[in-house]
């Protein structure tokens, strides 16, 4: 071509200025360029595959829909070559020399209001999502040079090039290929972007489902595609799974996996995954958040922590929604509307998958519940929005149940007694704990259904609960009115103390034992212990936390201690107060930190070791 044939224009002011920054960048992750030109080549043939598709363009030879990337590591160029529409001039100076977009020019005004990017809050790898990825090519290129032909029949070649500062060249180019081929001239320092293993390594880690194949030197690198954009019917299994060991570098089988794809009210297409085991159980570090949100199949956010609820974090996938605008940002994401509303709605599906899952396959279910409980709990007790459905997941063991055997709140309602208004629920460590403990007997002794909470947190959740399917929580260990009755009979043995020595002894009681309980009382609910103590704070679980928080024991009441006059150690310490020997005293107090124990609540040892001593001593006398 004739040098007369060249033609010199100038990029638009804000083009310039950008260029300005990009060039003079000290950027660390400058390695985004290639991102960004693997983007836009897999742009351009998605762009033809939709023409072919739609307009039914006769091309000429039919090119593969692949992409290639060459580099040199004398010539110090990476080359990036594709076979979509290509550019006419007319595009080349539209789309390459100017700006429409309204959102990348307020990008652009951001960057250079706050000077020296790393000095302001605006972030250059934004760039792609601000449509004007391309000039990140001028972080690591002196010199790009653009040869690009229209795939409309008939279309001529150019040949565009710029060094970056300030204007642009275009002449005929002579290309017979349609499609665009972008040469970089590295910079000096740049000069590791012609190695291939780095090249690889950038690929995998920002471009591993472009749905086209990228072959670097002639070797496709991207094995993985984009598969949640296909339909389930289409893939396989083993695809399924090779896909969440790629996202997830994993080596285990997932456990579930959800597929799911909406049209309306936004267009979702989500592939989620539940991992085969859950390493935080082991005591590994907190999870990072596993879910990566894509748009357009492009990457927006690796491991985005607004796309799905903290709890969610054992989750691994992929979210990728086309209603995403280009110009979210990733300082913007966490409060952005519309990825609020994205979080909502997929949360909600992966609870109802989950629920579903549960109903097809209990004993699956329990198996995931046994790994993964410690998540839905914590949504349970933190994540108001969804609390309903989390609350739907939970597994109790019960009384009713066997070890191991589990059941849902809804199975307790189905089979709760007819006259039963309430859920009962009783904590201990474990379920030797709570069946040898005194807060069970009155339930055992009539039937009824408790479920058993192993964990602080299972009592904050049931606690917290206003009620489920218009049934009220009632902690077993909770002081209330609305635990079932004893039957009348019960009430009156002719061997219990009655009447006004019962309330002298309860008097008598209260006052040995001062502010550590709140008050004295007879149990109704107690058959073979001989006291229970009642929280004061609606769990032991909250009473510890209080002890634990509060360091003097002491100040912490007890609760309300309920005493069984049945029963021969209560009726023993009475006969003592009666005769007026002290020891009475010291029983009454062992008593009060027996049930303390038996509720697994933190007591001083030291005095209660004297005490037993001297409890012992006694006994020993006795038997000389
Ligand atoms: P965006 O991709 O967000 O539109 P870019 O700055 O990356 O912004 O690219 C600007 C435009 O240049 C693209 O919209 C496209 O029209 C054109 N373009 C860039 N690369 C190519 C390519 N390889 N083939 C065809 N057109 C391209
Ligand atoms: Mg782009």
């Amino acid at each position: 071509m004739m040098n007369n044939n060249v033609e010199t224009r100038e990029f638009q002011t804000e083009i310039t200025q950008l260029l300005d920054i990009v060039i003079n960048s000290l950027y660390t992750e400058r390695e985004i360029f290639l991102r960004e030109l693997i983007s836009n080549a897999a742009d351009a043939t998605e762009k033809l595959r939709y023409c072919r598709l739609t307009e039914n363009e006769t091309c000429e030879a039919e090119q593969p829909l692949e992409i290639y990337i060459d580099t040199d590591e004398e010539a110090h160029t990476i080359t990036i070559t594709d076979n979509g529409i290509g550019m006419t001039h007319e595009d080349l100076i539209e789309n390459l020399g100017t700006i429409a977009h309204s959102g990348s020019k307020e990008f652009i005004k951001q960057l250079t209001e706050y000077g020296k990017v790393g000095q302001g809050n605006t972030d250059l790898s934004l760039i792609g999502q601000f449509g004007v990825g391309f000039y990140s090519a001028f972080m690591v290129a002196d010199t790009v040079t653009i040869y690009t032909r229209s795939f409309r029949p008939g279309s001529e070649s150019w040949i565009w090039t710029s060094q970056g500062t300030g204007s642009y060249s275009i002449e005929p180019g002579d290309q017979t290929n349609y499609g665009t081929k972008i040469v970089l001239h590295l910079k000096e320092n740049a000069y590791d972007f012609c190695k291939a293993d780095e090249i690889n390594r950038i690929i995998k880690q920002y471009s591993g489902f472009v749905p086209y194949p990228v072959k670097v030197n002639g070797e496709k690198v991207n094995t993985v595609q984009a598969i949640w954009t296909k339909n389930a019917s289409e893939i396989s299994d083993e695809e399924y799974t090779e896909f969440y060991k790629y996202i997830d570098n994993a080596y285990d089988e997932p456990l579930y996996r959800m597929h799911f794809t909406a049209d309306a009210p936004l267009a979702i297409k989500a592939l989620l995954f539940v991992p085969g085991e859950n390493f935080e159980r082991f005591g590994f570090s907190k999870m990072e958040r596993g879910v990566n949100l894509y748009c357009k199949k492009v990457m927006i956010q690796e491991k985005s922590e607004a796309i799905v609820p903290e709890w969610m974090r054992f989750v691994r996938g992929v979210i990728d929604s086309d209603d995403l605008p280009l110009n979210i940002s990733r300082e913007t994401l966490q409060d952005n509307a519309l990825i609020a509303k994205l979080n909502r709605v997929v949360t909600a599906r992966f609870l109802k998958f989950l629920e579903e899952k549960a109903k097809d396959d209990a004993a699956k279910y329990n198996d995931f519940w046994r790994k993964f409980d410690k998540f839905l709990k914590e949504g349970a007790a933190s994540d108001y929005t969804h609390c309903d459905a989390l609350v739907r997941l939970l597994r109790y063991e019960s009384n009713m149940t066997g070890e191991g055997e589990l059941i849902s709140l809804e199975d307790y309602v189905s089979r709760m007694r007819d006259e039963q208004k309430a859920i009962y629920y009783v904590s201990g460590a474990n379920r030797q704990v709570i069946e040898s403990g005194p807060y069970l007997e009155i339930f055992k002794d009539k039937g009824i259904e408790v479920l058993y909470t192993y964990e602080p947190i299972d009592d904050y959740i049931l606690s917290n609960l206003p009620d489920f399917k218009g049934k009220k929580m009632i902690a077993a260990e909770q002081d209330s009115a609305d635990l079932p009755d004893m039957p009348e009979e019960d009430n009156a043995s002719a061997s219990e103390i009655q009447g006004d020595e019962l309330n002298e002894y309860l008097e008598w009681f209260k006052q040995t034992l001062g502010d550590r309980v709140t008050e004295v009382r007879a149990s109704k609910r107690l058959v073979d212990s001989p006291a229970v103590v009642l929280s004061a704070y609606g769990t032991h679980s909250m009473q510890k936390m209080m002890q634990i928080v509060n360091k003097d024991l002491n100040n912490i009441p007890a609760g309300i201690l309920e005493i069984n006059s049945k029963h021969p150690v209560i009726k023993g310490i009475n006969e003592l107060r009666k005769s007026g020997d002290l020891f009475a005293s010291a029983a009454a107090e062992q008593v009060l930190e027996n049930s303390q124990i038996a509720a697994g609540l933190i007591i001083d040892p030291s005095s209660m070791v004297n005490r037993l001593y001297s409890i012992l001593e006694r006994a020993v006398e006795k038997k000389n």
